[in-house]
């Protein structure tokens, strides 16, 4: 390539020194920050949710799904589908340095009508998926209303048999002021594995948690949908690999922060992934006696985030490249659960039937998190291939 005249070089050296931040915003990025990043939809519509992102710190982005990356100029060469020159252009704000020799007036005037065309597209795209969010989180809140309406208490109902009889769990009426149990609720899933569209499979009776955030409002429902004639956990029909016996429904965008309370938390606190693993917990009696009881409902809520992932010693991923486990370095920006300040000491819950490396990397992550806020953190495995729940019941025999 030739050396650069001095015009093109300041031409380049302009926009590069313009934040690739306010760029992404004027391409249409609705940018939520996360830890050093920003993440955004693409505006060209590779990624619907937060698959683009901009790191400022470096100046660079990524758009996830499509794969495209780099720095500003191939930020917009990416959502406008330009030259660099024309990105150069639309990053600056004015022409190339070359640009009015030999272009008519109405060459010009075509041209900057082309760009504000793709302007105005971005941002007619992005406003119309803010519209669909919107609405989907109104439907959601609506959906949510309405389970809480047909609810019925827990003590008493089909949804305590199936922790007792199914589970061999019996929560004191303190512990389950959060449970509730409703008596059908339509059970959307994917009829067969082709299906593309979530079709009413069946009609079931139904365990109901309320998930609540830090300052406890309620943010969600976690489901778990019963099978109707034993108390058991439903076994889903249609695409089983696919359709799972725990849904949630929520109000917020993310659950990530919140948990289900079995109860008011107190100082100690033992917090696990499932309701079933959590209660058999304290149904064996291993809680501390002035412990309550939460429920993260994954992994990776009741951890949070590290800064960084490392390679898995042996497990391998489906393209047979290293998994990842966490280097066990808590990340500030993705905390998972929130606990209330009055907390103290917490105790987390390891299942011992999921890959342990994975669980324990998870594990050391979240308990060097809560130590981190001015906690005690304590783990406490469940024997190798069991939960707490499979321990329950060997233990009763
Ligand atoms: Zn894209």
């Amino acid at each position: 390539m030739n050396a650069l005249s001095p015009a093109w070089s300041s031409f380049w050296s302009e926009a590069r020194e313009i934040d690739i931040l306010d760029v992404a915003a004027r391409l249409g990025c609705k940018l939520k920050k996360s830890g050093s990043d920003y993440l955004s939809s693409c505006p060209l519509g590779c990624a619907s949710e937060d698959g683009f992102v901009v790191t400022p710190s470096k100046q660079i982005f990524l758009c996830r799904p499509s794969g495209a990356s780099g720095d500003v100029v191939d930020m917009v060469c990416h959502v406008h589908g330009s030259t660099k020159t024309e990105a150069l252009e639309f990053i600056t704000g004015h022409n190339r340095p070359d640009r009015n020799q030999g272009e008519t007036p109405e060459e010009q005037e075509a041209r900057e009508q082309r760009r504000l065309e793709a302007q105005y597209r971005a941002v007619e795209i992005q406003a119309e998926r803010e519209r669909e969010r919107e609405e989907r989180l109104k439907r959601d809140e609506e959906a949510v209303a309405a389970i809480l309406e047909r609810a019925l208490p827990f003590p008493d109902s089909y949804a305590e048999r199936y922790m007792k009889e199914g589970r061999g769990v019996t929560l004191p009426k303190r512990m389950t002021r959060d449970l509730r149990f409703v008596l059908s609720l339509d059970y959307f899933g994917y009829p067969d594995a082709e299906a593309k569209k979530l079709e009413p499979l069946a009609s079931l009776p139904a365990m109901v948690a309320l998930i609540r955030n830090p300052a406890a409002d309620i943010v969600g429902l976690h489901l778990t949908y019963l099978d109707p004639e034993i108390p058991r956990k439903w076994r889903p029909i249609g695409d089983s690999a696919r359709n799972k016996p725990k849904k949630f429904r929520k109000v917020v965008e993310k659950l990530t922060g919140s948990m289900i309370r079995l109860g008011v938390i107190t100082e100690t606190l033992v917090i696990g992934e499932g309701i079933e693993t959590t209660g058999a917990f304290f149904q064996m009696g291993l809680a501390p006696d002035d412990a309550s009881f939460g429920v993260a409902m994954s992994l990776g809520n009741l951890c949070g985030g590290s800064t960084q992932t490392v390679e898995h010693r042996s497990k391998k991923d489906a393209n047979g490249n290293p998994s990842r486990t966490m280097n066990g370095i808590p990340d500030p920006a993705k905390p998972g659960v929130i606990l209330p300040e009055h907390v103290r000491s917490v105790i987390l819950l390891g299942d011992g039937d999921s890959d342990q490396v994975t669980t324990r990397a998870a594990l050391l992550t979240g308990a060097r998190r809560y130590a981190n806020e001015g906690r005690t953190a304590s783990i406490c495995m469940a024997d190798p291939g069991a939960d707490f729940n499979d321990m329950l019941k060997g233990w009763r025999g």
